[in-house]
């Protein structure tokens, strides 16, 4: 990882942006992070060093730069902030609103199924490239000048053109292939007469599903990288996933060494002495996206025979080490326990020198034995296995995963019980985390502010919110969540089986860090997390208030989860937990229970083949929280994404009388989705984009519903936010919801009002 152990990297981006310190404060700090981190590997034992792993933001952003993808619009002052302009965007937010010198980030994107999102670069059919920035070269030179002779990482460019955006409709990136080919030719040749022997190119679109189209790419480039750079070798290297048939075609290209992630694709071991050749085979056998420790004697019993078949054979992490924390030796409140069943990224390099020194014939066995204890205590430790969770998931019945009436017969118990108007409007959750609301949780969680005070100082946020919204005329109210810190969080720290880390953060985007909890065990739930605050915020008005929860599979998504159990078996574990807070709710008299799903749709396997299998679990997940609920008690979901086409009726499936869906930056093409599916339940299409600053007007938010009004019925249709507000400030909040309110009420004069 790059951002260092003490989130370094963060620190000094936020102080440059700031103005607090220069360009040269902030490359100096990169220089020590990357001088450290080839220090730390080669103590650690490993072999080779990778050079231009470290980006100031993202390394799709740096190969943006490298081959000269810069838009006109986005150069700056100096190469530095021609590059944070693209990463981030420039201009002064007027009073209004409004963004005006136009300079937008680029578009962001997962990085496959992981939580680490680049930047996207749009290109035209005209698009020409250039070796704009040699920064794989300057990165060589600089470990070179320390003496690390190191291999160079690239990401290749089948996979930068297809993640690439087309700037017109209809226009394929792939086509660019021919003009991007040159420039990476020229950065290989730059590193070889530098002194590389080796370079490592990275393309995980081999993940994706075999397509004519990335196979010929693949084909052209390498055999164009062959005949324009001969004698260096190329380590070919895909992770996350690999179709056969991309298998194949990577070892059929003319590339000195393929790498292959042996923790997605165990089965492919045994395969690769006959699809090796003469060819290195890079076997990524520690899980560079999970944080247990790898169990090294099963894993030597099943290399030791394939190994002594091949010819070269490198012992790598499955992938980059950016996803998984760097220390685990930081962690000082984790109990001992816990800790011996880790591995972080530092502890998984110590692995990889231990597998090496077995597989050599060294003696390690007081490594191993250590490893193997440490395996089989965790595999029957109490602390893990709960048997009263065990049963209750084993126990589970379809029934329990089915609402007692279907929608129809629900919806007009609710509509009579809950009286609203025709576009009913709420909110997605979450109201402004000012500077105050910040501030108090800081100082409470440092002991400075006393439980009494604190919980005073939230109930009062929270009644100055359920005010307003009554003032603006909200129909459904939210209590705004000021009490949470995360919508994951919060949770994890009521549950028991979560565990958390003090150092454990990981890049999300940028200088964004997460720090996700660790499930370590069967999830349970002691007590109501919700109930309270959920009865406190509805005693104080005669609105009906949503109760609001996160759903079981973004619980899961959004944490380093246990690696005994299936996934779906966790998420049914969750789910039963929720389950048991929306009884609770209801029985406390909350009318309309929000259960989140906000990493619904990124759960999803590359592979879609496996997209069924983790749909139908998914589905059944949300419903096994959802459905004990009465037929008179509404169920709310929220997604905020907007590519929906493909999973269109999964969310149907889940059932959830309402759901709020994110539209408005899309323009509601979104909805298209609903041309061959009548979605049948009730849709939130978000009519105003919380990630921008920028209040939309009444009109604007007018179109946008009748344009929702083309492909649903008005009685279906909710008005609200494209997603919770917790990141905005009340000057924009205010006006865009006092708006929304009259959009809401300019579409009722046009319908009649229920009967
Ligand atoms: N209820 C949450 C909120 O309003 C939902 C956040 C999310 O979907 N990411 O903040
Ligand atoms: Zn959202």
């Amino acid at each position: 990882p790059r951002i260092g152990k003490r989130r370094e990297l963060k620190t000094a981006l936020e102080t440059f942006w700031s103005g607090k310190s220069d360009e040269s404060a902030l490359l100096e700090t990169a220089a020590t992070l990357r001088a450290r981190n080839w220090q730390r590997q080669k103590d650690l034992g490993i072999d080779i060093l990778p050079s231009n792993d470290f980006s100031l933001y993202d390394h799709l952003l740096d190969t943006a730069f490298m081959v000269g993808a810069v838009p006109e619009t986005h150069r700056g002052a100096s190469d530095l902030d021609t590059y944070f302009r693209m990463a981030r965007g420039a201009g002064e937010v007027s009073a209004c609103g409004h963004n005006h010198s136009g300079v937008t980030a680029l578009e962001m994107t997962k990085w496959f199924n992981t939580n680490y999102h680049v930047l996207l670069s749009e290109l035209k059919p005209s698009q020409t490239f250039e070796l704009a920035h040699n920064k794989p070269l300057a990165d060589y030179v600089e470990a070179k000048a320390l003496g690390h002779q190191t291999r160079p990482v690239l990401v290749g460019p089948v996979t930068f053109l297809t993640l690439s955006k087309p700037a017109i409709g209809g226009f394929n990136t792939l086509s660019l292939l021919p003009r991007l080919l040159p420039v990476y030719a020229e950065v290989l040749r730059s590193l070889q007469d530098a002194g590389a022997d080796w370079v490592q190119i990275d393309e995980p679109v081999l993940a994706n599903a075999p397509g004519g189209q990335i196979a010929l790419a693949l084909t052209e480039a390498y055999a164009h990288l062959a005949r324009e750079v001969p004698g260096l070798k190329l380590m070919l290297t895909s992770y996350f996933d690999v179709h056969d048939a991309n298998l194949d075609l990577a070892f059929s290209l003319p590339v000195a060494g393929v790498h292959v992630d042996l923790t997605v694709r165990p089965d492919v071991l045994e395969k690769l002495p006959s699809l090796a050749g003469d060819r290195t085979v890079s076997l990524g056998v520690i899980d560079g996206r999970n944080i247990w420790k790898a169990d090294l004697n099963a894993l030597l019993a099943r290399l030791k025979p394939v190994v002594s078949q091949l010819d070269r054979v490198i012992l790598v992490p499955s992938c980059s080490l950016l996803h998984v924390p760097i220390d685990l030796a930081q962690e000082d409140k984790l109990d001992s326990d816990l800790k011996s069943w880790l591995a972080f990224a530092e502890q998984k390099l110590e692995e990889l020198a231990i597998l090496k020194s077995a597989l050599s014939g060294e003696d390690v066995s007081a490594q191993l034995a250590e490893n193997a204890a440490a395996i089989a205590a965790r595999k029957t430790s109490p602390r893990i296995h709960n048997p009263a969770v065990t049963e209750r998931v084993a126990g589970l019945t379809p029934p329990m995963s089915e609402r007692q009436s279907p929608f129809a017969e629900r919806i007009l118990k609710q509509r009579k019980r809950l009286n609203l108007p025709l576009y009913p409007t709420t909110t997605i959750g979450s109201f402004p985390q000012t500077a105050e609301v910040r501030a108090a949780r800081l100082q409470h969680g440092k002991g400075q502010l006393s439980d009494a005070d604190y919980d005073a100082f939230l109930k009062l946020e929270t009644e100055k919110a359920i005010r307003w919204q009554e003032e603006i005329g909200l129909d459904a109210l939210v209590h705004g969540e000021f009490e949470r810190n995360d919508m994951v969080q919060y949770f994890a720290e009521q549950l028991e089986g979560y565990a958390f880390t003090q150092h454990g953060w990981v890049q999300s985007y940028g200088s964004r860090y997460v720090r996700p909890p660790v499930i370590f065990g069967d999830v349970s739930r002691l007590k109501s997390m919700t109930v309270d605050w959920a009865v406190y915020a509805q005693s104080l008005t005669d609105k009906v208030m949503k109760g609001m929860l996160t759903g079981p599979v973004t619980m899961l998504q959004w944490a380093f989860v246990r690696d005994d159990l299936p996934r779906s078996q966790v998420c049914r574990q969750i789910a039963l937990a929720i389950r048991d807070e929306v009884l609770d709710l209801e029985a406390a008299g909350i009318r309309i229970i929000q259960i989140d799903e906000a990493a619904f749709r990124e759960g999803l396997p590359i592979n879609p083949a496996q997209w069924q299998s983790y749909l139908d679990w998914a589905v059944e997940c949300f419903k096994i929280a959802s459905a004990g609920a009465a037929d008179e008690t509404q169920i709310h979901s929220h997604m905020c994404y907007s590519e929906f086409n493909d999973i269109i009726r999964a969310i149907g499936a889940m059932d959830a009388d309402v759901i709020s869906i994110e539209t408005s930056r899309s323009n509601m093409e979104l909805l298209e989705a609903f041309i061959d599916y009548k979605y049948p339940n009730e849709v939130g299409p978000g009519v105003y984009d919380i990630h921008s600053p920028r209040v939309p007007e009444q009109a604007e938010m007018e179109r946008l519903l009748a344009k929702a009004g083309q492909r649903l019925k008005p009685e279906q249709i909710w008005v609200n936010p494209d997603c919770g507000l917790k990141t905005r400030g009340w000057a924009e909040t205010k006006p865009a919801l006092e708006r929304l309110v009259a959009a809401a009420k300019a579409m009722r004069a046009t319908h009649p009002v229920w009967v």
